[in-house]
């Protein structure tokens, strides 16, 4: 069968290979605590649903145009100009089914052969292999531990080369609930407008977050005009499952962008928009009531954690990730990497959690381990899972047996 070269520059989501295995064990009949997945636990609010209802029942169940329709592109506008501050017209607004499509899209739309493109490290996944699915050259950033997995403008100034097309920022962060602080976000706009490239920033997380206000680099003088702000409903709103995502950008790559939704999925489903638009205009309650679940959630995991003996947590400020440092736990009990302790924690403990390979390509000089948990599951869930994980990383034997299997098929298939 022949594949087109591209294809084998496009890489994956293993999160969802993750879910995969979880689904797979649970048909089996094994009781496994998810705490791999990336949405929400509750429920869309009702309000969403029946906005849903009532448009299928109005008949908005044919196409609409590929921007998005109309008034849903006047309410997101309205929503952003109030949020970030900045003025955004609906022609500058571009819905998508989810938020994902604007990595897509924007980085095809923007990038060349040969341009570079930084990428936070570690980081949602998708960003690498588009990068690298465009062919363009992908210049990761590590997120350090000692800076709370924020931006080094150091580090970031180093990387800055005139083949530096675009910065791909992320704050809220998915996988280490890090945020940007507005002091370094004004030095990225600053170095954005002297080196001429634009800004992806990834606010998808921005409802999420635990102290003070969600800033966006779109507020910065000059930065409007430079930047793709990608936002959706998936988090905000527990709507993973309706795609519905938007990005916000100069108008003339937004007709291009609508013009890449046209070649691809022609439009964003037209009731699902209706209830979007719904979700936005109505009661908030539901999203602050599932932030504060969350932030229960959070101290209540960040404190289990940091109690498990070789695990050191930081305390997230957004999204809804732990990512502790396991580099000690894994040293002491033979794990090679976190890959490893998530088989374990998997296998052997019931608990699904993801190991750093799901988050981009490691570098060389990368000496430490870390694993995500996602805290939005029930308070009982997370206490018996870490009672779990507690418990299976103390029992030697067991780890023994799991570390034996595990070599033993490495030599196998070597
Ligand atoms: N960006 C980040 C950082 C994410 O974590 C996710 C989803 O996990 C997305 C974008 C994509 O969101 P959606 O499900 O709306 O496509």
């Amino acid at each position: 069968m022949k594949i087109a070269k591209r294809i084998s520059r496009l890489g994956t989501e293993t999160a969802f290979e993750v879910l995969a295995e979880v689904n797979e064990l649970r048909a089996k009949g094994r009781d496994i605590i998810a705490l791999s997945i990336g949405e929400p636990a509750c429920a869309t609010a009702s309000y969403i649903k029946d906005a849903a209802k009532e448009g299928l029942d109005k008949g908005l169940t044919h196409y609409n145009p590929s921007a998005g329709m109309a008034e849903f592109r006047k309410v997101i506008a309205g929503y952003v100009s109030t949020t970030r501050g900045i003025p955004v017209e609906p022609e500058e607004v571009v819905v998508v089914p989810g938020g994902k499509p604007i990595i897509f899209y924007s980085i095809l739309a923007c990038i060349e052969e040969g341009d570079e493109v930084i990428y936070p490290l570690p980081g949602y996944p998708i960003y690498e292999s588009m990068i690298n699915f465009s062919g363009g050259t992908p210049v990761p950033l590590r997120l350090r531990e000692d800076r709370k997995f924020s931006f080094d403008i150091k580090e970031l100034r180093s990387k800055i080369s005139d083949r530096t097309r675009m910065v791909i920022v992320n704050s809220p962060h998915n996988p280490t609930g890090g945020i940007i602080p507005k002091n370094d976000l004004h030095e990225i706009a600053e170095l954005a407008l002297k080196h001429d490239f634009w800004v992806l920033s990834d606010e998808i997380y921005s409802r999420i977050l635990y102290e003070g206000k969600a800033e966006s680099i779109s507020q910065f003088p000059g930065m409007k005009e430079r930047t793709i702000i990608l936002d959706g409903h998936s988090k905000t709103y527990a709507m993973t499952g309706w795609r519905v995502g938007y990005g916000v950008m100069p108008k003339q790559l937004a007709q291009h962008v609508a013009r890449l939704v046209t070649n691809s999925v022609s439009c964003t489903a037209t009731f699902t928009q209706h209830a979007a638009m719904k979700a936005m205009l109505g009661p908030q309650e539901s999203v602050t009531e599932m932030v504060d679940g969350f932030r229960k959630n959070r101290d209540l995991i960040v404190a289990g954690l940091n109690r498990i003996d070789g695990f050191f947590c930081h305390t997230p400020s957004g999204a809804f990730y732990a990512y502790p440092n396991v580099t000690r736990a894994c040293r002491k009990l033979g794990f090679k990497t976190s890959k490893e302790l998530q088989q374990f924690l998997l296998h052997k403990a019931g608990v699904a959690v993801l190991g750093q390979q799901c988050f981009g390509t490691r570098c060389k000089e990368d000496d430490q381990e870390y694993i995500r948990l996602s805290y939005v599951s029930s308070e009982q869930d997370i206490k018996e899972a870490l009672r779990r994980i507690e418990n299976s990383m103390a029992n030697t034997r067991l780890v023994e047996q799991f570390i034996d299997e595990l070599r033993a098929k490495e030599a196998i298939s070597t």
